[in-house]
């Protein structure tokens, strides 16, 4: 993987440095700063909070989660083949009983990759706040004292819940079934993850991925948003996205760290590192 700095007056490559030792180093002088701030609000748990109640509800797996299908080589449909090749990168223990919807096999994020981001963001408190599977908050799981997993699909919470019991670190998971957006004002966090709709496969069509206006969600204003539960965020974006406009949106020439991510030396995909999150100061 590739790291480099950019600021919102000039693209500018600062430094590129090896991933792998990086994180390590810089993971624990920001993790002393992040522990001091021990601010989960849990307000968010409150009696009166109906996101939050909804969380709670026991969910049991139904027919009408048709979209949730344990795939075997027998019947994996013929589009996700590519996928189920790389299975194993996806969940190391795939073969333990991991459940994905369609959706899941092209968006869960590969396990060697999340592992990386996880040590990056080692926090007391870290949302993820658009789970999915749980490919992320599983790993987030290890590296941080409290994960809070948001995602707005019923379906991909019984994934991940499913998953995270496989791994052994559902304890330290709270799942939420709720949108993002509208749990804001109630959640409290060391770190913010944004693991946004890009919009399926094809991302890959477009020459620059456009983040405000090519998703499902305005990713502007998520990162804005977000803002209001902390500035230390990290943001999990396409590859063809212009590292520039992640710098644009922090406003007042500030700066975020942009690692490129490579895997079988494939391109595969670009984070954005935003306040204490990043290793290379301004
Ligand atoms: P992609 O388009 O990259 O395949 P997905 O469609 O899988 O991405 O979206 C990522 C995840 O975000 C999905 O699990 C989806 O259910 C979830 N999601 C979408 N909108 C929201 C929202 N407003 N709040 C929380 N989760 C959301």
């Amino acid at each position: 993987m590739k790291r480099k700095n950019y600021s919102q007056k000039e693209t500018q490559e600062t430094q590129v440095l090896d991933l792998l030792d990086l994180p390590e180093k810089c993971a624990q002088d920001k993790k002393r700063r992040l522990l001091t701030e021990n601010n989960f609000d849990n307000s968010n748990e409150g009696e009166n909070n109906e996101e939050s109640k909804k969380s709670k509800k026991k969910i049991t797996i139904t027919d009408k989660h048709e979209r949730l299908i344990r795939y075997t080589s027998k019947n994996i449909p013929k589009m996700l083949k590519k996928y189920w090749i790389k299975r194993f990168d996806l969940f190391h223990n795939y073969d333990e009983g991991i459940l994905m919807d369609e959706e899941g096999w092209y968006s869960v994020t590969p396990e060697a990759i999340a592992t990386q981001i996880a040590e990056r963001c080692r926090c007391d408190v870290i949302i993820d706040a658009f789970c999915g599977v749980g490919g992320n908050a599983i790993q987030f799981a290890k590296t941080c004292q409290k994960v809070i997993a948001i995602d707005i699909d019923e379906t991909k919470i019984i994934c991940a819940k499913n998953n995270a019991q496989i791994y052994g670190v559902e304890d330290r998971i709270e799942f939420i079934l709720g949108d993002y957006f509208k749990l804001i004002p109630k959640l409290k966090a060391d770190v913010v993850f944004l693991s946004p709709p890009w919009g399926g496969p094809s991302y890959r069509e477009q020459k620059v991925f456009n983040l405000k206006t090519m998703m499902s969600i305005d990713g502007e204003k998520l990162y804005h948003e977000t803002t209001k539960i902390t500035n230390n965020i990290s943001y999990y974006i396409p590859r063809n996205t212009n590292p520039q406009q992640l710098a644009n949106f922090t406003g007042n020439g500030k700066t975020c760290e942009v690692q490129q991510i490579y895997m079988d030396e494939i391109f595969k995909a670009q984070v954005a590192y935003y306040g204490d999150l990043k290793c290379i100061d301004e």
